[in-house]
């Protein structure tokens, strides 16, 4: 089964059309024909199922015949990820975190982050396929926020948890929170979190997680800590 995606200005009452890449994708790839059935989700939970009533040469009109909205998995999942330096790993973390419901990703700046820019093109791309390819109606956002302390003020209602190699005791995220409202997991990048990060970020009583006793690379914590929503 394949969805295809149209951001909410491309729908219309019960018309949708499909643009760019989406538009090559179902018309030139997948040779969908006119009065074939086809889904389509908008990135805010909105899930269209309809037939293509025209195909023309740089668009494709469809007609809903059901809609559906997809409940927000809750707790909401945020990721906050610390850029890390290879560009094909990073890629990589974020996918994971698409497929395992992360509700958006923001990305930051660490003291120990080697690599200042990221190709927000190419990570903008990775999520919308994730989305696609996991059948998902929401189409979480990627941000880059300068450094850490800026990252907490963005959340000052949401539990954080933190994913560090250093902390002795149980693995694993307690039961109790994972029914919570909002949560942000927080992964660091290949350098891991400073000391004072670490201390910055056990002010605002975060919860620090292990994720066992060996050392993972930043983009399986990413995998190991948002399966543990699953
Ligand atoms: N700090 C180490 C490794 C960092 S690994 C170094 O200096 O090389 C990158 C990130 O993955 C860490 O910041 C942490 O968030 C996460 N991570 C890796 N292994 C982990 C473990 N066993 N438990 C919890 N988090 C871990």
């Amino acid at each position: 089964m394949n969805i295809f995606y149209a951001p909410p200005n491309q729908i219309r009452g019960n018309q949708i059309e499909l643009l760019g890449q989406e538009a090559t994708h179902v018309s030139k790839v997948l040779r969908y024909r006119e009065e074939d059935a086809i889904t389509v989700v908008d990135g805010q939970g909105g899930w269209y199922e309809g037939i293509i009533s025209r195909i023309l040469r740089d668009s494709i009109q469809v007609t809903v015949q059901n809609f559906e909205k997809k409940p927000r998995r809750d707790p909401r999942l945020a990721l906050a990820l610390g850029i890390i330096k290879k560009r094909d790993r990073l890629e990589f973390a974020v996918e994971k975190a698409v497929e395992l419901g992360a509700s958006e990703i923001v990305l930051f700046r660490s003291e120990h982050t080697v690599k200042e820019n990221v190709r927000m093109d190419r990570l903008e791309s990775t999520v919308l396929s994730a989305m696609k390819q996991s059948l998902r109606a929401y189409l979480p956002p990627v941000t880059v926020v300068p450094s850490l302390s800026n990252l907490i003020d963005k959340y000052k209602d949401a539990k954080l948890l933190v994913a560090h190699e250093k902390k002795e005791g149980e693995t694993g995220v307690p039961g109790v929170l994972k029914d919570s409202g909002e949560l942000v997991l927080f992964v660091g990048p290949e350098g891991g979190f400073s000391e004072d990060e670490i201390t910055l970020l056990k002010n605002r009583d975060s919860e620090i997680v292990s994720l066992g006793s060996h050392r993972l690379r930043a983009e399986t914590a990413v995998t190991a800590f948002l399966s543990q929503f699953l």
